[in-house]
């Protein structure tokens, strides 16, 4: 039994300090119907949560479109100070809020810990740009008159989150729509509402205006959100999740044309070149995989390794993940916490099994130990071959799938031999090998000797089939400004 499913005090305590209403207009309300929210470590439910329904969710986007015209009229420096008050606030709670998201998410405490700080980061990034939306002033080139380019917020936006970050992909969307004036409709996953929730009280205790963040949860995200889609209201949509889910969303936009912006699935390459600091490369791998437990968009997906030192990579890299310790995320010194749930486990066996069948090796881990909880142990397969279904599908598990290449071009076209295009992982001390490389990659980043590519300040998004747009950097508040331009005859 790898987690005790009793709730210690501080635990009880922490749970108990999250609202478990909806959110609009800036009070809490109560539903009909609520879900239970239950610890993936224990498979005990922790607490309900109100289940909104489409009236619910009207009556959201009623508040974000009342208040959209005063939050577009408050000075950027007004919002800015919002949103540090919101950043400082996350940072002195970081214990509560990191405790309430493992409980109901499983990363290990010190990644929530980690995680609530980089939520913090977005609130202080946005509060800075708040106040350097920039404009133009230019001649016609005929001459004569003048244009004039201006930014103006998009409109009430709605934001949709995936389970796997709750409070930093929330604070992603949420920040920058602040900054550039808009107001929101937040829908957390299902999975995962408490961080959200915990956050949007926060911010009502900073000053947030009523109206300016509605949080809405629900057991039944098409039913809520398609009517607001289509709500010639809703100006705006960004989304975080499943590229499967994303094409469906992309559909709905398109019959009213409006604006989104995609965060989608992954499949990152992660290549290892033999003139690799290795120790430097093992470490960068086991980043890349287990953060999260393997369950990010960024996750390692296909480890490809120069054959001259692809079975020393493997070796060591096993060796690491044989010895990270497996259980609860509030044990001390966790790394491999608990997969979200059932469903994921078995989708992580199914593609150990399939690679196996297809002549993969096991060099340790393969097998889900035995419940409570929904845990599956750090494996590495070797020998993996291209056709392998975990090549062309997201692990979102603790499984580092390696291959073998024997030249640039190789490795170049085979990371490159996917739909997804979100990031990718080159390893080289060969500064021409690594800038070549890294501008033939088709990811839309791109970690070049490190394995964590994420950071407020920089454009985080994807090509092809991982998305539109770029979150935090100093575009990522373009996402919810529009630009307009006044023509002015002298
Ligand atoms: P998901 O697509 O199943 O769900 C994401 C969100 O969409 C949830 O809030 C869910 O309730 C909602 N949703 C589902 N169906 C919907 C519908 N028909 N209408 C409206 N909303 C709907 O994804 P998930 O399992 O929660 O998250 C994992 C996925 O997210 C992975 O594919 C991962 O790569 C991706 N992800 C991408 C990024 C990125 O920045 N690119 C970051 C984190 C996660």
């Amino acid at each position: 039994m790898l987690a005790d499913s009793t709730l210690s005090a501080a635990e009880r305590t922490a749970i108990d300090t999250v609202p478990r209403g909806l959110f609009i207009n800036g009070e809490w309300r109560e539903t009909a119907r609520t879900f239970p929210v239950v610890d993936p470590a224990t498979g005990v439910p922790l607490c309900s949560v109100a289940d909104a329904d489409p009236a619910d969710g009207l009556a959201a986007l009623d508040a974000a479109d009342a208040a959209q015209p005063a939050m577009a009229g408050t000075s950027p420096r007004e919002r800015g100070d919002l949103l540090m008050r919101v950043h400082r606030a996350l940072l002195a709670e970081t214990e509560r809020l990191g405790l309430i998201m493992t409980l109901e998410m499983g990363k290990p405490l010190e990644e929530a810990r980690r995680e609530i700080a980089y939520a913090a980061e977005f609130f202080r990034w946005f509060a800075e740009e708040a106040v350097r939306i920039d404009g133009g002033y230019m001649s016609a080139p005929t001459g004569g008159a003048r244009f004039l380019v201006t930014k103006q917020p998009v409109g009430p936006s709605l934001l949709i989150t995936p389970w796997n970050f709750p409070m930093a992909m929330g604070a992603r969307k949420i920040a920058p729509a602040l900054a550039a004036g808009c107001t929101c409709v937040v829908k957390p996953a299902e999975q995962t509402p408490l961080s959200m929730l915990a956050l949007v009280e926060l911010m009502a205790t900073a000053g947030l205006p009523a109206g300016a963040v509605n949080v809405v949860t629900t057991t039944d995200p098409a039913a809520l959100m398609t009517p607001l889609i289509r709500d010639e209201r809703s100006r705006k949509l960004s989304f975080t999740g499943s590229t499967a889910v994303g094409k469906v969303l992309l559909e709905q936009c398109a019959q009213t044309v409006m604006r989104t912006s995609m965060e989608l699935g992954g499949n990152a390459p992660l290549l290892v070149f033999d003139d690799a600091d290795l120790d430097e490369a093992v470490e960068g791998a086991l980043e890349a995989k287990m953060r999260n437990i393997g369950q990010a968009c960024t996750a390692a997906n296909r480890f490809l390794v120069q054959r001259g030192i692809a079975e020393e990579f493997a070796q060591r890299l096993a060796a690491r993940m044989a010895a990270l310790p497996m259980g609860r995320g509030t044990e001390p010194d966790v790394v491999v916490g608990p997969l979200i749930d059932a469903d994921a486990v078995a989708k992580v066996q199914h593609l150990v099994d399939d690679a196996r069948t297809r002549g993969a090796t096991v060099l340790t881990g393969g097998t889900a130990p035995t419940g409570p909880g929904t845990f599956y142990s750090a494996t590495v397969l070797v020998d993996v071959p291209d056709d392998a279904e975990l090549y062309h599908t997201e692990i979102f598990g603790p499984v580092a799938a390696i291959g073998v290449f024997d030249t640039e071009d190789e490795a170049i076209r085979r990371a490159n031999g996917t739909p997804y295009g979100l990031v990718s992982y080159v390893f080289t001390e060969n500064l021409r090998r690594g800038l070549r490389v890294c501008e033939a990659m088709e990811t839309g980043m791109v970690g070049l000797n490190q394995g964590v590519v994420s950071n407020p300040a920089a454009p985080f998004g994807g090509v092809k089939e991982s998305g539109l747009g770029r979150e935090g950097g100093s575009t990522g508040i373009d996402e919810f400004l529009e630009i307009k331009y006044i023509g002015v005859r002298l």
